[in-house]
């Protein structure tokens, strides 16, 4: 069943990999961000973006921390943009178990883009004096039961740890003691 519409802010940052020139600034400056407390270290390994380089090559690739994953993929890709060959992995966003990017070095805990919360602009993006980062906001209608959707992952991932039928039998039970 559809319901109300609501608004939505997605935010994105556009990479332009032409202007990037792999000075890492934005490395520095998100991992400083992040620092306990803030700003009171910078150190590139722990940040949530990582700039996958090869100057011979003249790439410069920024790529952002997105999800974990436990798993390898099976299968890779590989691309050729204008003449130039990337490696593979290059444009992945997750934390997975081939490589080193995106993990904390002292914990080897995922780390994952959270987009600067609560500051009015990321600070990779103020930091990329190249503008190869341009930060968007736009609003957009979502339907309400996208509320559904997210009862109906947090309903699965119950199952899956409990078992269908503890889940039925508690639902039961607490629907019986209305
Ligand atoms: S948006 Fe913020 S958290 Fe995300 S990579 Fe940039 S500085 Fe780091
Ligand atoms: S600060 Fe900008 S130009 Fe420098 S490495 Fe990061 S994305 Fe590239």
């Amino acid at each position: 069943m559809k319901g109300d519409k609501k608004k939505k802010t997605i935010k994105t940052i556009k990479i332009d990999v032409d202007k990037c020139n792999g000075c890492r600034a934005c490395e520095v400056a998100c991992s400083a961000f992040h620092a306990a407390p803030k700003y009171s270290s910078n150190n590139p390994a722990r940040s949530r973006i990582r700039v996958i380089r090869d100057p011979l090559a003249d790439i410069y690739v920024p790529v952002y921390a997105g999800e974990y994953t436990p798993s390898e993929c099976a299968g890779r890709d590989k691309y050729t943009i204008d003449g130039k060959e990337y490696d593979e992995c290059s444009f992945c966003r997750a934390s997975c178990p081939s490589r080193d990017e995106f993990k904390e070095p002292d914990s080897g805990l995922p780390l994952k883009c959270d987009m600067c919360e609560g500051e009015e602009e990321p600070l990779c993006v103020k930091w990329c004096l190249a503008d190869a980062l341009i930060y968007e906001q736009r609003e957009e209608e979502v339907e309400e039961e996208e509320k559904l959707e997210e009862l109906e992952t947090g309903m699965e991932s119950l199952a899956n740890k409990y078992g269908l039928q503890k889940i039925m039998d508690t639902v039961a039970r607490m629907s019986q003691k209305d």
